[in-house]
């Protein structure tokens, strides 16, 4: 595949360190709320990514964290953090804030297909890990106590700015409008490894440490947390754009100084998601959630649809028309997929073989998702039976997730009642619209008397090996 690497700021052809396994890394979520759309768009894409290796023949090991300690309101290593916030807003300890929008987030995954990473990490569960590695780099004059707490000293590296050609001035979080400066920094982009002194002296969540009783930085917790389950050397890492810096900034300058060599060769970063007032965001307060969705009447996956729609590096602007036109979309398509017998002969392998290895080709470059959603539409137009048809679709959903096939029997099953309840009467069968065509064939010769064309139906339909038994709605079917 190619895959467009921030980090070198070109589309490259995809690699790793070991042939055909891949170390893959994703920031996970601040638990101090719930996830918003903007947040799972980046998580969506990050499971099409993922799927999409493990469709190309990659065994794939996906470690996430979960931020449950250390992220401040400011990336500036100032204000409040972020997990008291929480628990202040619902008067609740952090740990309790941090169970319950751990299982949420995992819920709102769920519903948009979203598969759990093989390995996912608490932060506050790797406090050891975090300090053998402060240690370290103080050992190895990386970093620097100042103020009681412990700062990572930015001006030890050759080339601290990895993802972006912007001048220091630009980047420097430290002077943000409205972020006050920190003086125990030697420079302005150095940053908290772990704190002990912070403006607020009433953090939950404490350790001791060599240097005091506190509590990791953020940007620690994502490189203990790789290096525990993905190890030295790490393929792929992903979050979304705003994570690039300083926050991967930081993992990187962190990582490379205590290992002495290069950490990971490929970033992925998925834009934002926007409203017509800019970037959704958490802190901002108002925000929309899959249950939001759910409750306007949407099917999660609609939104998912909608983010394959478009290209993960371009930002999506969300507005309630934009979803509802991709909601009218996906029932359209199921509809379609419906619509196709799978009765119909036999998959071609061969066929579908040809499908996977075009889609392969056009998702796999740069990941492009509205191509894979096109290729849907192609597949329904394939010069083949409805069998291979439907297989190709189950192919492709591997990757896409979306419910493709299980919705369309689902709907198929719904259909072939409703169409033979005409009349009131019902048949309940496998879902196969020929033979409910012949049952109701039946009922209606049994109607007009026609005792013979009757048994003769039903002998048709055993000699398929189909069993009717008479209901007191209408009758019922089934192979035997
Ligand atoms: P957080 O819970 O704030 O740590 O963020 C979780 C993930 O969502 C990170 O990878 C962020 O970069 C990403 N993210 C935050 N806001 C947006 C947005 N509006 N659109 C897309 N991704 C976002
Ligand atoms: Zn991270």
């Amino acid at each position: 595949m190619y895959l467009y690497n921030s980090a070198t700021h070109k589309k490259e052809e995809f690699k790793t360190h070991t042939s055909g396994h891949v170390e893959m890394y994703t920031c996970g979520p601040t638990v101090y709320h719930f996830a918003h759309i903007g947040n799972l768009r980046s998580y969506i894409m990050e499971d099409v990514l993922e799927k999409f290796l493990r469709y190309e023949g990659y065994d794939v090991n996906r470690v996430m964290n979960i931020t449950d300690v250390g992220h401040l309101a400011s990336d500036a290593d100032t204000g409040e953090d972020k997990m008291l916030k929480g628990a202040k807003r619902e008067h609740k300890s952090v740990m309790e804030i941090a169970q319950f929008y751990t299982d949420a987030f995992f819920e709102d995954c769920k519903k948009l297909n979203i598969k759990r990473p093989d390995v996912v990490e608490p932060a506050t569960n790797c406090i050891d890990d975090y300090i053998k590695i402060v240690s370290s780099l103080i050992d190895k004059g990386y970093a620097y106590l100042a103020g009681g707490n412990v700062y990572f000293d930015t001006s030890k590296l050759p080339r601290y700015y990895i993802f972006n050609d912007h001048d220091e001035e630009d980047l420097a979080v430290g002077v943000r409008e409205g972020v006050e400066e920190d003086t125990n920094k030697r420079n302005k982009n150095d940053f908290v490894l772990w704190f002990t002194k912070s403006k607020f002296e009433d953090q939950a969540l404490k350790w001791d440490s060599p240097w005091g009783v506190g509590y990791p930085g953020w940007h620690i917790e994502c490189t203990g947390i790789s290096l525990k389950h993905n190890g030295e050397y790490l393929d792929l890492h992903c979050g979304g754009v705003d994570n690039a810096f300083p926050h991967h900034t930081n993992e990187i300058a962190q990582s490379e100084s205590y290992l002495g060599h290069p950490w990971c060769p490929q970033w992925f970063h998925v834009h934002h998601l926007n409203t017509t007032s800019g970037k959704m965001s958490k802190s901002k307060g108002e925000f929309l959630t899959v249950s939001l969705l759910e409750e306007k009447g949407y099917d999660p996956l609609s939104y998912r649809f909608f983010c394959l729609q478009s290209h993960y590096r371009k930002a999506l602007v969300f507005s309630w028309e934009n979803l509802t036109n991709a909601q009218g979309a996906y029932q359209k398509l199921i509809k379609k997929i419906a619509a196709l017998n799978p009765k119909d002969g036999e998959a071609d392998a061969a066929v579908v073989e040809e499908y996977k290895q075009k889609f392969l080709q056009q998702v796999g470059n740069d990941l492009n998702t509205s191509m894979g959603v096109t290729a849907l539409y192609d597949a329904l137009k394939a010069k083949t039976n409805d069998a291979t048809k439907l297989a190709i679709l189950g192919s492709f959903d591997e990757v896409l997730s979306l419910s493709l096939l299980e919705k369309a029997a689902a709907l198929r099953e719904k259909e072939s009642q409703s169409t033979s309840a005409a009349g009131g009467y019902t048949i309940t069968g496998e879902g196969d619209p020929a033979i409910d065509a012949l049952v109701l064939q039946r009922y209606e010769a049994k109607k007009a008397k026609n005792f013979a064309e009757a048994d003769r139906i039903r002998d048709e339909l055993k000699s398929q090996g189909i069993e009717i038994t008479d209901t007191k709605e209408g009758a019922s079917w089934r192979r035997v």
